[in-house]
């Protein structure tokens, strides 16, 4: 069975860990990370939901923390410091910095993200095959009006400085208007058995995949079914704000509207099937009333065993909605 899935960084990569879990050895796991995270910094190119796939599906995550390298030190961020340059608000331990290092290495060397990314999987071992949604580069910004007036800053800003506190206009994803598909991406899609959703973030994780030309498209035009799980459990994000990047694109932090948000395959939309945790059962009428296949089940990701449940029941919802 080839298996694909869209993912951003901590929903994704923990899902995917799940997944990895009740595939037999035979099946092949294909996964589409955002890269409109990534960030410059210090001069290396940051690639923060590529490297949290690969770290968690490696066994290099730090577990608590959900995204860096576990054992991490922080030498060259307190030299940084001490020679006062920033930003001081983004962590980049020494070991990560070590991927920074070899990815900006490798770009300056003419090798495209997708072959540093692959690169680097070398090494880490993740267990399926992490493709950058683009080799092109796609900085998704955000637009806010705080003390300093309207301006725009990028993703990692609002999210790690800012903490999403202030209301988020507009989220645009700079440069994915002319961004192509990186290779391999266009084939998986088609080629697929299942595609998946797994419970990232619906507007600057998922949402900016979809937004690479080319790639909704194949999506919709899959052989496919098309499963997501709903990242929203009792109106509120799992964690992290979700809830303010959906305000931002107009859609209730509610899991029938992320749903919706989506769309039915059968009317323009992208999915087949919508799992939502059992809390949500109340919703599971209106979403099936839009023409796709709902299932309330547990949805939270409390360990690796409670994780692959998840897995197996968008597996199996993935079943019974193939046409
Ligand atoms: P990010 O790039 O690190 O923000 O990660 P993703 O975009 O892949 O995933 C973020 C989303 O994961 C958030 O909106 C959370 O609500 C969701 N999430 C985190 N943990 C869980 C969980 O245990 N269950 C579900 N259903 N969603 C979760
Ligand atoms: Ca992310």
């Amino acid at each position: 069975m080839r298996i694909v899935a869209l993912a951003g960084g901590i929903g994704g990569a923990r899902f995917l860990r799940g997944l990895k879990e009740i595939v037999s050895p035979a099946d092949e796991i294909t996964v589409i990370g955002n890269t409109g995270d990534d960030i410059h910094l210090f001069g290396l190119k940051v690639c923060p939901d590529l490297d949290t796939v690969m770290y968690t599906l490696g066994g290099g995550i730090h577990e608590e923390q959900g995204w860096g390298r576990a054992d991490e030190t922080w030498s060259i961020k307190n030299e940084m410091k001490a020679y006062g340059v920033g930003p001081e608000w983004f962590g980049l331990g020494d070991r990560d910095f070590a991927t920074h290092i070899v990815r900006t290495q490798m770009l300056g060397a003419g090798y495209p993200l997708s072959a540093v990314t692959e690169a680097l999987c070398d090494r880490w071992q993740p267990g399926v095959r992490l493709l950058p949604m683009s080799d092109d580069r796609v900085e998704t910004h955000v637009r806010i009006t705080d003390e300093q007036g309207p301006r725009v800053v990028h993703f990692q800003e609002y999210w790690v400085r800012l903490h999403a506190a202030v209301a988020a206009e507009a989220i645009v994803p700079v440069g994915a208007d002319t961004a192509k598909p990186a290779p391999g991406v266009l084939e998986a899609l088609a080629a697929a058995d299942v595609i998946l959703f797994p419970p990232s973030n619906p507007v600057v994780s998922i949402g900016t995949v979809l937004a690479v030309p080319g790639i909704r498209e194949a999506v919709r035009a899959a052989s496919a079914p098309v499963v997501g799980l709903s990242p929203i459990i009792g109106g509120a994000p799992v964690r992290g704000m979700a809830d303010k990047v959906l305000a931002a694109v107009g859609v209730e932090a509610t899991a029938d509207a992320v749903a919706l948000h989506y769309g039915a395959r059968a009317a323009e939309g992208l999915i087949d099937g919508w799992l939502v945790d059992t809390a949500d059962a109340g919703s599971v009428a209106a979403v099936e009333a839009a023409g796709i296949s709902c299932r309330a089940v547990p949805l939270l990701m409390t360990d690796t065993g409670a994780t692959a449940a998840m897995a197996r029941e968008a597996l199996t919802l993935a079943e019974s909605v193939r046409r």
